[in-house]
């Protein structure tokens, strides 16, 4: 079998791509990474010369090379089907000069459909045959349960379990949650913070009884974060995609660069797009979108990322984020693969919570990655700006990136800005930005007054969840949610 993956943390030990999916992260800690990147360009003329499932299953094929090709044909179709409402899957539009690449036309409105409806099917594919079965485990501030229930429900021999914080989610997030369909789902809210559900899941992952006990009945328990490879490879498919589509419009001619402005939380959308790179996509830059959770832009400034600081609520939230994980395999990769060095950067930012990077290798990454800010008074500034000079309507996290787009200086190449949810999953903050008044409205009405004022239309993923019948109603404290998984596993696996 090909070994293909091994940790950022140290090269001894290499798994296959099905292994990596099924861990999710290394036993030392540290996240799976291939040195076969960027050994075999894909080509760009085949790339512009099909449509989104091909490329998908040829960045699938480069990426996770022991998935054979009809398994990858098969999650491909399964993963990008009929519960898109873009049959490009993830369309480019017009913004004025500039592109956006909309990210968001999967079931749950957001870009990480993106990844979550492939995760499952690739896990699923990887289980092979000794029937092993895995439950996916997730604490969500909102966004990522529902895009992980939409993704596993259904999915042959697997199950997914979401805690969220009780009362702490907007009604359309909750909603979207509690009316999940499919037998092999689970969702209990949890009284108390977001942190605690968080803190829980990780001891129920470390709880060896608990492991034992379900072992037994042929169950284990894994998580679906963004550092899984599973998660990141997707994603690098609408880089390419988004290239062929501008060729094919005619603006911009085969080989040409183009700058791609991401808004960033956790660095994995950003860094497929560095992927893309390595993978021959012409790329002149990416650039790195913060909102008042500046790590990263502090970061590739100066060379030393310090997580301590404060952390801001924004009206961006899915990017309100200290330890961007997936920036450790920027610096395996920047710094040649060296694993001590990344190792003991990673030791430090455990130990300290701040590190400083070698100088030769922030030139390496200043070589492809800009950065850029934008606090709550610039999102909500260039969401209106966008809809009133533009005639397009985006949501917070977009607006981040079309801030600090804004503020970067042209330099003739094509420029695309990434749009990772639709406006109206953030309906309030979107009419609050517009200059209407949202004080007591719930998001429905949000939602309503949103398409009466812009003449949009909601997506219907939305706007039809408030005809639905709830199905989860469990609410427990942070010392039941144990004992729940348990209860979910015996129900969802007999
Ligand atoms: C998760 C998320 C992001 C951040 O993406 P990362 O891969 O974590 O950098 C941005 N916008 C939205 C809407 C998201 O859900």
């Amino acid at each position: 079998m090909t070994t293909f993956y091994h940790s950022t943390r140290s090269a001894e030990n290499s798994v296959t791509s099905k292994q990596a999916i099924m861990t999710g992260i290394a036993p030392d800690g540290g996240l799976y990474v291939s040195d076969q990147l960027g050994e075999k360009n894909l080509d760009l003329a085949t790339v512009c010369s099909q449509g989104f499932h091909d490329t998908a299953r040829l960045v699938l094929g480069t990426l996770l090379p022991d998935y054979t090709a009809d398994e990858l044909a098969s999650c491909v179709a399964g993963g990008y089907g009929a519960q898109w409402d873009a049959p490009e899957v993830c369309p480019v539009s017009p913004l004025g000069d500039d592109w956006l690449l909309e990210l968001y036309h999967g079931p749950t409105c957001a870009f990480k459909d993106v990844a979550l409806q492939m995760l499952p099917r690739l896990m699923s594919a990887a289980r092979g045959a000794d029937g092993r079965r895995v439950m996916i485990v997730t604490a969500t501030s909102g966004d990522t349960g529902k895009a992980a229930l939409d993704g596993f429900a259904g999915v042959e021999g697997t199950g997914v379990t979401v805690f969220y914080p009780d009362g702490k989610v907007s009604d359309v997030q909750r909603l979207q949650m509690v009316t999940q369909l499919g037998s092999n789902v689970a969702v209990c809210a949890v009284r108390g913070t977001f942190d605690d559900c968080q803190g829980e899941v990780k001891r129920i992952f470390a709880d060896r009884g608990l492991a034992g006990r379900l072992e037994e009945r042929g169950v284990a328990l894994s998580s679906a974060n963004s550092i899984n490879v599973g998660r990141l490879a997707p994603q690098v498919t609408y880089y390419f995609d988004a290239y062929a589509q501008l060729v094919r419009r005619g603006v911009v001619r085969m080989g040409d660069e183009v700058t791609f402005c991401v808004p960033t939380g956790n660095f994995g959308d950003v860094l497929a797009g560095y992927y893309a790179r390595r993978m021959g996509l012409p790329v002149r830059r990416l650039v790195v979108a913060s909102n008042a959770n500046d790590v990263l832009t502090d970061f590739l400034s100066t060379g030393t990322y310090d997580r301590r600081r404060d952390f801001h609520k924004t009206i961006s939230p899915s990017m309100d984020i200290l330890v961007s994980s997936n920036l450790e395999r920027l610096l395996y990769f920047a710094s040649d693969g060296d694993c001590e060095l990344v190792a003991r950067l990673m030791g430090e930012l455990a130990s300290e919570g701040v590190y400083t990077v070698p100088e030769r290798v922030m030139a390496r990454i200043r070589e492809v990655f800009s950065c850029g800010r934008a606090d709550d008074a610039d999102t909500r500034a260039t969401i209106r700006r966008t809809w009133e000079e533009l005639g397009v309507l985006i949501d917070p996290h977009t607006a981040v990136a079309k801030c600090v787009l804004d503020g970067v200086e042209a330099d003739g190449s094509a420029r695309v800005c990434l749009s990772t949810a639709s406006p109206y999953k953030f309906s309030a903050d979107v009419l609050g930005a517009l200059g209407e008044v949202t004080d007591g409205m719930n998001g429905f009405a949000c939602m309503d007054v949103l398409e009466r004022l812009t003449g949009t239309t909601a997506p219907a993923q939305l706007s039809g969840l408030r005809a639905e019948p709830v199905l989860h109603e469990d609410v427990c404290d942070r010392e039941r949610m144990a004992a729940f998984v348990e209860s979910a596993c015996a129900r969802v696996f007999l």
